[in-house]
């Protein structure tokens, strides 16, 4: 095993605290990576993969296991059967950012709207990474997978993922484990050639989140710039200069509730409709159809409302912290949790829970957290 020297997790995670494992093994490639979990699984081992450490609470507690540190990188271009596309085989350890710079300076279009997503591009799947309207679920094609079950590698395709609003059966939410327990080793994404000139920018939700009308055509390149912008402005791009994005990215997800919830809400309470998704047409044999038909769903769709609004309106502006607490929320986005400043672990979680609570109190509303919580409970 290529074992190193263990430093503390907030050596290594992007909100900057976090104990030091027993053993700490440094990854470099596939079969580095395959054994390595592999040893660990058969000697039953505590153990945790870490990519950029961007989406991770981990405790103050010193860890008694193994942190495997995903340090693979690599992206092979193959042919696609879809006509105008290619497909992507990138390595897990990838940083993600330079995927998407890479693509968008190959003409390839359908990541650059998630340019500036801290971390590794093995971990983009976890949580179905989005941002401004697009979603890897919509590129991805499959995954080589290492399944501790089994301790077998297989390609999974990404309809057997259970990709979803920040979630996949691979994530560990808070307070559960993850559905299928596996180590990511590579992403395929599919890719549109659409080249360097102004093109159509076809989902509607991107164009609105870029404030583009529907005939404005546009380069992949104003996509990144833009985006990369307007992150910047929200403390939203890693900076190691600018303690505001000291962080998980947002701390807390976008609450889904039903429309009858939703309209108890104060009427200025940003929300979103969720599309919904369209019905299959229902096929059955002629031989098989017994005169009834299954009712199609009815109802309105759910509501996708603003954890940020639902934070600021229960109390706790941009910038908020509590008396002598090194964490409070980022001056430029309400729901980024900083440590400004050496914050230990306990008072990021300590803050989360007050956040927890008034808004509870205030809108009957539990925020549930984003990142990956391990050895700290809110
Ligand atoms: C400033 C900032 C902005 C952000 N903006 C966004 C955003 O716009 N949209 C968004 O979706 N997220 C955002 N995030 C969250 C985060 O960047 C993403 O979730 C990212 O994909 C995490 O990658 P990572 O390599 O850092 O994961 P890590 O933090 O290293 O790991 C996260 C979890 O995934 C597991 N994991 C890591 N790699 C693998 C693998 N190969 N196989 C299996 N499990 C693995 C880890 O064990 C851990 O449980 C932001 C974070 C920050 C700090």
């Amino acid at each position: 095993m290529p074992e190193i020297t263990p430093v503390p997790l907030a050596a290594l995670t992007t909100l900057r605290v976090g104990g030091t494992p027993r053993r700490m093994v440094e990854a470099r490639t596939t079969d580095e990576l395959v054994e390595t979990l592999q040893e660990l699984w058969l000697d039953r081992e505590p153990w945790l993969v870490l990519g950029g450490g961007s989406n991770l609470l981990f405790g103050d507690d010193d860890f008694e296991g193994t942190v495997v540190l995903i340090r693979t990188t690599g992206i092979e271009r193959l042919p696609s059967p879809r006509e105008g596309h290619v497909r992507l085989k990138v390595q897990a350890g990838h940083s993600w950012d330079e995927l998407v710079a890479l693509t968008v300076s190959a003409g390839l279009a359908g990541i650059e709207a998630m340019s500036g997503i801290p971390g590794t591009t093995g971990a983009a799947p976890i949580q179905n990474v989005g941002a401004y309207g697009q979603e890897i679920v919509e590129t991805l094609v499959e995954v080589e997978l290492l399944d501790e079950a089994t301790g077998e590698v297989s390609t999974v395709p990404a309809s057997d993922l259970g990709l979803g609003l920040r979630t996949s059966v691979l994530k560990q939410h808070y307070g559960s484990v993850p559905e299928r327990p596996a180590v990511i080793l590579t992403v395929t994404l599919e890719l549109a050639q659409v080249g360097h000139g102004d093109v159509p920018v076809r989902s509607a939700q991107l164009r609105q989140a870029l404030s583009l009308d529907e005939d404005t055509a546009v380069s992949l390149a104003w996509i990144r710039e833009t985006v990369l912008a307007t992150r910047a402005r929200k403390g939203m791009v890693l900076n190691d200069a600018d303690s505001d994005t000291y962080s998980a990215g947002s701390f807390f997800q976008n609450p889904v509730v039903s429309a009858e919830f939703a309209a108890t809400l104060p009427p200025e309470a940003p929300r979103w409709p969720m599309l919904p998704a369209e019905p299959d047409d229902i096929v059955i044999p002629l031989d098989r159809f017994d005169g009834y038909l299954p009712p199609r769903p009815q109802g309105l769709p759910p509501v996708k409302l603003s954890a940020a609004w639902l934070i600021e309106q229960s109390g706790m502006p941009k910038g908020f912290r509590l008396p002598r607490s090194r964490a409070g929320l980022s001056t430029k986005h309400a729901l980024a949790l900083t440590n400004r400043g050496s914050a230990s672990a306990e008072e990021v979680a300590a803050l989360a829970r007050l956040i927890q609570q008034r808004v509870q109190s205030e809108f009957g509303i539990l925020l549930q957290p984003e990142p990956v919580l391990r050895g700290v409970e809110l």
